[in-house]
Parts: C-alpha cells; structure tokens; sequence
C-alpha cells in the first residue's frame, strides 16, 4: 500500500521567514490545523493586498499549499499554487516557482497524476544551486519527500539523508524530524522494519525537541506500521489510535484514512477481526464521501483480506474487483489474476460451505431419524409394557375369579357336605330313614311348637319286632338286615305325612303322628301291625310271619310332658304289649 505522509514539511524558507520559531509554528498548524491556516492565509492576504512584501508572501502561500495539501482541500492547493506561480512570473521569484512545483508534484504523486517526480525534479533543479543552505535543504528534502511518496526509496533515501545532514548543519530539529521521517518511509518501503522504526523514532525525538507534539503524533502512525511488522499490535494500535484522532479533529482525511487502515491491521493481529473489518468498513466509507480516490484502492485490498477473515466472501471479491478496477490502468494482469485467484477461492469456499450445509443438513436428518426410532421403540415398549399390565390384569382377574368360583364351589361342596354329613348324622345307614336322633330333634320340634291346645295331641308309637333275635339267630344277621329293611318299606309306606318314622334302636321304629289323638293314633297302630303281620316275606326267611308289638302314648302335657316323659310312656305302653303276648297294641294307661 502507498504511504503518504502529510508532513506539512514547510519549509524552512528561512529566507522568507522572520523566524524560525514562527515558522515552527506555522509548520505544526499545517497538521494540526490546516483549515484553520488555510483560512487564516487567505484572510492575511485579502487584508494585506499588493502590500505585501513578496517573500512573506510566498511562505503564507506554502504554508497554505501544504495545509490544503494535508487536509485534501484541492480548491486551496490550486488557489496557493497559482498565487506562487503568479508571484514567480511578476516578481521572478525562483523560490516562488519552486514552491508551487514542489506543491503540484505532492498533489500529481498522491493522486496519481501525471509525472509528479518529474515536477518536483524540476522546481528542485531551480533552487539546488541556491547559495542559502537553508534553501538548498528544503529543496533537496523536497525532492527526497518526491521519491519517498512515488516509493522510490533507493532514489529517495541518499537525498532524505542528505537533507538530514543539512538540517543537521542549520541546528532545524523541525527539518530534521522531517528528514527522519521520509528516511523511515523510504526504509520502510524497502522493507527494512527495525531500520524504519528507529529513523520513526529518531523523527518522533525530533519533533519533540522542536516541540511539534502533533507531528510526534502523526510519526507515530508511521512507527506503528513498523510495531505492527515487529509483532507489536498492542503499541501498533495505541499509536495509530492517538494518530487517528488527532487527525480526525485537523479534518486530515488522507492521513486519518492511512490510521484507520492501520488500527484495523492492528485489530486483525490482535484477533479482532469483526473490529478490524468495521473500522475498515468506515475508513473506505470515510475515503469514499471524501472522494479520495488514491488510497482507496489499497483500502479496499485490505478490506477485503478482513472481509475474508471474517467470512464475508462476497464483500471480499467485490472489494478485490473495485481495487483492481481501480488500478487497472497500471496493473491490469496482476490484478485480474489476483482477482481470479480470489474468485477461484471464493467458488472454492462456497463449495465447502455448500458441502457443509449438506453434511450438517444430513447429520440433522440422521438425528431425526434416530430421535423418530428412539420414539418409535420407546412407543413399543410402552405398548408391550401396557399389554403385559393388560394381560397380568386380565390374569390375576382370571385368577380371582377362579379363585371366588373355587371358594364358591369348595363352599357349597362344604355346605353340601356338612348337608350330607348332617343327613347321614340324621339318617340310619342300615335302612336310609331317620335314626334315633332325627327323631328327637323332631319329637322336640312337635312339642316346642303346640299349636293349638285344643286341638287332638300328638301321639307317639314304639314299634319293636318281636323275636327278632331268632331271625338272626337262625337266618344270620344279614338276613335280619333285610327284615329290618322290608319292616322300614312297609311303614314308609303305610304312615302318610305329616306322619313320622324313625329307627330308634336295633329293632326298634317309632312313629310320630301330630295330631291324631289316641284313637286315631291307637287305629294307626292296629293298622300297621296288621299291614306286618301280612307282609309276604322271603322264602329263605327262617319265619313266615312278622309281627311287631306297639306302645302308644299321646302327649298329654302333664304325665307326659317332654319327650323323656313321653317316650317313656310309650316304652311301658310297648313293654304291657310284650308282657301281653307281643304281636298288639298297647295304649298308655298314663295318658289322660
Ligand atoms: P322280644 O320278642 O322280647 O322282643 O324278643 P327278641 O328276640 O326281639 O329280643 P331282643 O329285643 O332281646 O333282641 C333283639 C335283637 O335284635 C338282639 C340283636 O342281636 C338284634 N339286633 C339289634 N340290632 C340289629 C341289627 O341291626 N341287625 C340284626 N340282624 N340284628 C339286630
Ligand atoms: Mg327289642
Ligand atoms: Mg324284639
């Protein structure tokens, strides 16, 4: 990138000064303020008129040409220079020439016009001869300030250390901080960093002698490019920061355009590269409402790399193409191929980015997937954990089901076999009718619920088979089994409900009869033990008749009043039957 520097390097015209420290003054206003001097100048000379002497007026036109040169104000450098030419012309002033070549050649160089080296080699050719050696040390630093900024350094420098020899011979620490300066520039431009650095800080030492501290400053952009190279970008942006804003309130737009790009080079070094890529962006943005359009090709080539730092690749080509555009007039194949390559770059980029996406695009679908089985997976095993609760559900109510059916028929089976158990507790095995205790659970029934009283009693027989022993004496006692069940047949038979028989003992039958009376129950008797005494029994029986005595006793409440008492009265009833020759009936004489 071309360096300019706005030394305001007036001029030690001493011939045309009163003195040097007046100069000095004049020299720093240049930088630190050249609208200001600009302003001032043109009031001096519209006051002063034709009046003033030709030599003071020749420096206030050098002082305002490089103040109009510093602050890119082209309307005063032209009215500056063409005031030197005229004051050349009539008063044939050499110096006056001179100073308005030295001013043409600064502003052709800057802006690439025309052959400005060729200017200022000629306005120096005017004065080099000069007797004064003040003259010829501004001349000849004038000539070194040509080549520096056409970046000529090999030209450049044996002249800038010339003229520093000279201003070193004058006692100018003010030229001498000049001369060190352009030394660094040319230095610089040769690539000699720590060369350049030092002559920097020999100038920015300089200056401080000669108490310019806003020319301090300004150096102090230059050495910052230096620090910068050095690997210093923390003192690089320090130093271009103070530059930067000192020039931003002289309205020395070059030079602040040059900090920018400085700071922002600084900024990228130290990693900050959306901070670079910002301030470029205001810098390029500052040169283009200046209309500078010399440096902003540069500008552009360095916004680019830190468009490209920071991602930004179309901005990076289009900065690429508008500096080759720029520049194609004098570098046109470098350019295009420098442009091509970053469009090369650019497509190559893109490429990745684009393989990128897809590749992120495939991993997100890959995700997708996986996350869509993970939840597919997850809904089947909660589908196969809500089937296996089903089916335990289904089989423990299965299992309670079978399990109240089991209580339910174990119940029943229970309460069927307590039934039975009861049944058989009642029954006689031998016969199947009530035995003995039925009928006392009967017996006590019928007396616990009377009824009526007035109504016929109940009446109770005792039937006992009369030798019965024999049958099973001679027959065997099965035998006297099957009397014992064809007796149970016929009394079965021939006592009708509510009627009750039992088997009392071994061959002994009772019969209940409620209600009857004891007539009635008397004529039962009689009835049945004629029915017995009738009964066709088997042929291997050892007897051909069976007959039965009967005791019958009626429930009179009174003699007879519980079922003891009755039966009892019955079995004396059965007992004067026996004693009476068996085969009848008997009544109680105890009954009433
Ligand atoms: P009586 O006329 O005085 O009644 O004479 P008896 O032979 O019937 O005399 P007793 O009452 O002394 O005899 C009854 C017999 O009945 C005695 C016993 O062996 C028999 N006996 C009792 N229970 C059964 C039984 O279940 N089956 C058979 N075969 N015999 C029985
Ligand atoms: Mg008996
Ligand atoms: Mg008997």
């Amino acid at each position: 990138m071309r360096r300019r520097i706005s030394l305001g390097v007036l001029l030690a015209l001493v011939a045309m000064s009163a003195s040097a420290t007046h100069m000095n003054a004049w020299r720093q206003r240049a930088v630190s303020d050249p609208h200001g001097l600009i302003a001032l100048v043109r009031h001096r000379l519209d006051q002063a008129g034709a009046a003033l002497p030709p030599a003071q007026e020749r420096e206030m036109l050098w002082g305002m040409g490089t103040a109009a040169i510093n602050s890119n104000d082209d309307a005063a450098l032209a009215e500056a220079t063409l005031r030197l030419d005229s004051l050349a012309t009539v008063d044939h002033d050499r110096l006056a020439a001179a100073a308005a070549g030295f001013l043409r050649a600064r502003h052709d160089i800057a802006n690439n016009l025309g052959d400005g080296v060729g200017e200022a080699l000629k306005a120096a050719e005017q004065v080099l001869g000069d007797t004064d050696p003040s003259t010829v040390a501004w001349a000849r630093f004038q000539l070194c300030d040509a080549y520096t900024l056409d970046e000529k350094p090999a030209k450049a420098l044996p002249l800038c250390r010339q003229a520093l020899a000279e201003y070193r011979a004058l006692g100018d620490e003010f030229g001498m901080g000049d001369a060190e300066n352009d030394i660094g520039l040319a230095l610089a431009a040769q690539d000699s960093v720590d060369a350049a650095a030092t002559a920097y800080e020999q100038a920015r030492r300089y200056y401080a002698k000669a108490k310019a501290p806003q020319l301090v400053v300004m150096v102090g952009d230059n050495l910052s490019q230096m620090y910068l190279k050095q690997g210093h970008p923390r003192e690089a942006l320090a130093l271009s920061r103070t530059s930067l804003k000192q020039e931003l309130a002289a309205g020395r737009i070059s030079d602040s355009l040059d900090s920018s790009t400085d700071i922002a080079r600084a900024e990228a070094a130290l990693g900050m590269h959306r901070e670079a890529y910002a301030d470029m962006r205001e810098a390029v943005a500052r040169a283009r409402k200046a209309g500078i359009n010399g440096q902003l090709s540069d500008m552009l080539r360095v916004e680019s790399q830190m468009a490209e730092q920071t991602g930004h690749l179309r901005q990076a080509l289009a900065d690429e193409r508008e500096a080759s555009k720029l520049d194609r007039a004098t570098d046109t194949q470098a350019s295009r191929a420098i442009e091509a390559e970053l469009a090369q770059r650019y497509a190559v980029r893109e490429k990745e980015l684009r393989i990128t996406e897809l590749e992120r695009a495939n991993e997100l679908k890959d995700l997708q997937l996986k996350a869509a089985k993970a939840e597919a997976e997850r809904q089947r095993e909660q589908q196969r954990r809500q089937r296996l609760v089903n089916t335990t559900i289904a089989l423990l109510v299965v299992a309670l089901l079978l399990i109240v059916g089991l209580l339910v028929l174990l119940l029943r089976a229970q309460r069927r076999h307590a039934a039975e158990l009861l049944a058989l507790a009642l029954r006689d095995p031998l016969t199947g009718i009530p035995n003995r205790r039925a009928f006392q659970q009967h017996a006590n029934d019928l007396l616990v619920h009377q009824g009526d009283p007035h109504a016929e009693r109940h009446v109770l027989l005792i039937i006992d088979i009369d030798h019965f022993k024999h049958i099973n004496d001679s027959a065997g006692h099965l035998q006297g089994d099957r009397v014992l069940r064809i007796l149970t047949d016929y009394l079965g038979c021939a006592v009708d409900p509510p009627g009750f028989v039992a088997r009392i003992g071994g061959e002994e039958f009772a019969v209940l009869s409620p209600r009857i009376g004891l007539q009635a129950g008397v004529r039962l008797a009689e009835a049945l033990r004629e029915g017995v005494a009738k009964l066709r029994l088997p042929d291997d029986l050892p007897v051909e008749r069976l007959t039965i005595s009967v005791g019958v006793a009626p429930f009179d409440g009174v003699r007879c009043h519980d079922l003891s008492s009755w039966m009892r009265a019955a079995d004396i009833a059965l007992y004067a039957a026996k004693s009476g020759g068996r085969d009848q009936v008997q009544a109680s004489k105890l009954a009433g």
